[in-house]
């Protein structure tokens, strides 16, 4: 049974009015997802196209094949400049307005519209470097890890095949990939390639989208916003998962606990929101101390926690001593003038305490209050007997 081609088409065209509005829709919910626009106009476009490409038997040639495909090429410049959306760079306008008016010129000139083989050679030539820019934008922004950007750069370079195999197999296969007579069932089975490749496609888009929009979810509810260090939330999430992690490799790891000196007083001495830069600067001061895969996060108020993969006692005891030192000597710069502040931190190990979280952190936590009790600013690392003041090496009387 030959698959009929104006069927598919007529489905093809339906498909892509309903899915450009619904893309429409989707750009109106959400005015920042400008990609949407783009590819709606994609879809839109292009059932410009499938509509002329339907009346071509009855329509004027300028019409249907001239304007036909000057959609077409349109509908792709849009294609790509959604995905360049999609990747927050700015859209460009020039492609978009020239490709299809430089086709429409093309087509003004006789002997070449009444070639089939140079309209053919042509509109790939035109399309197929707009849909292969689609497929290099989605790769280039493949550090956001979103599971359907595979797929969509797959179809996206599959269709760009299809393009490009046009010019060298131009007169050796059929209409519409080369230039010989049409064969129906041949015509119908390309109608419904490029339908499955419509359909797979906005759907993989849609799906893509959703993908940013949960996983900026998934960070605000993971994240502090004044200092945009990870929550508690996040502390309980990747501590276990970390824990878990160290002991099943018998590795070594410390948590840190920090709490910023007499705080209050810093508050009502230069008010709150100097406090909160304070808090944005220490947070600035751990990041530029601690390694990238050490994590920091905001326990609450003036309290943090860091913890350090595979670090033993020592190593710990630099970095905090480190974070202490740096900390000191970095002023927050406020309305009234440089504010200095300090910190006190607690060091608790697996090397002794063992791989449970709550262990850690409140033997951490009753590091810090020793450091207090000892006049701030100050490193103390929590041992068996208690907590000590120094350094693992020396493990020294108990405090706690
Ligand atoms: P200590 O040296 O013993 O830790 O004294 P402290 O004053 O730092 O400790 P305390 O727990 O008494 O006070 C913590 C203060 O932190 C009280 C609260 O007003 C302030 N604070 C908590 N969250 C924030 C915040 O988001 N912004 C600002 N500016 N201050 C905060
Ligand atoms: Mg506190
Ligand atoms: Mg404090």
């Amino acid at each position: 049974m030959a698959i009929d081609s104006f069927t598919v088409l007529l489905f093809g065209l339906c498909a892509k009015l309903l899915l450009g509005a619904l893309f429409v829709v989707f750009w109106l919910k959400n005015r920042h997802a400008l990609w949407f626009a783009w590819w709606s106009a994609t879809l839109l476009l292009g059932s410009v196209t499938a509509t002329l490409f339907i009346l071509r038997k009855i329509g004027e040639n300028f019409l249907t094949i001239g304007i036909g495909n000057a959609a077409l090429v349109a509908a792709f410049a849009c294609c790509w400049q959604g995905s360049r959306a999609f990747n927050l760079r700015r859209p460009l306008w020039s492609p978009v307005l020239a490709a299809p008016l430089l086709w429409l010129a093309l087509c003004l000139v006789s002997p070449f519209m009444a070639s089939v083989s140079f309209r053919i050679i042509a509109s790939s030539l035109f399309v197929t470097p707009l849909v292969a820019m689609s497929a290099v934008e989605c790769w280039w922004g493949r550090r956001e890890q979103l599971p359907s950007r595979w797929p969509v750069i797959i179809i996206f370079s599959s269709l760009a095949l299809v393009f490009a195999v046009r010019v060298p197999l131009v007169g050796m296969l059929p209409f519409p990939i080369g230039a010989l007579p049409a064969q129906p069932g041949w015509l119908g089975a390309f109608n419904l390639l490029m339908f499955a490749h419509a359909i797979l496609l906005a759907v993989l888009l849609v799906s893509m989208s959703k993908e940013r929009l949960e996983f900026d979810q998934r960070i605000q509810a993971l994240t502090d916003p004044l200092t945009g260090a990870l929550n508690r939330r996040a502390f309980i999430l990747r501590g276990e998962r970390l824990l878990r992690r160290h002991q099943y490799e018998r590795a070594p790891l410390c948590l840190l606990f920090l709490d910023l000196d007499r705080f209050k007083s810093l508050n009502d001495e230069f008010g709150h929101s100097a406090g909160d830069n304070v808090l944005v600067n220490f947070v600035n001061v751990v990041n530029g101390c601690i390694r990238p895969t050490d994590f920091v996060f905001r326990m609450g108020g003036e309290e943090f926690c860091c913890l350090l993969p595979h670090t033993n006692t020592e190593q710990a005891h630099r970095v905090a001593e480190r974070i202490r030192h740096q900390f000191e000597v970095t002023p927050t710069d406020v309305a009234g003038g440089p504010v200095r502040a300090t910190v006190s931190l607690g060091i608790a190990s697996t090397e002794i305490f063992g791989y449970d979280i709550d262990t850690l952190t409140q033997r951490a936590d009753m590091a810090v209050y020793a450091a207090k009790r000892q006049g701030r600013n100050q490193v103390v690392v929590s041992t068996l007997e208690g907590t000590g003041v120094a350094s693992a090496r020396e493990k020294i009387r108990a405090v706690v």
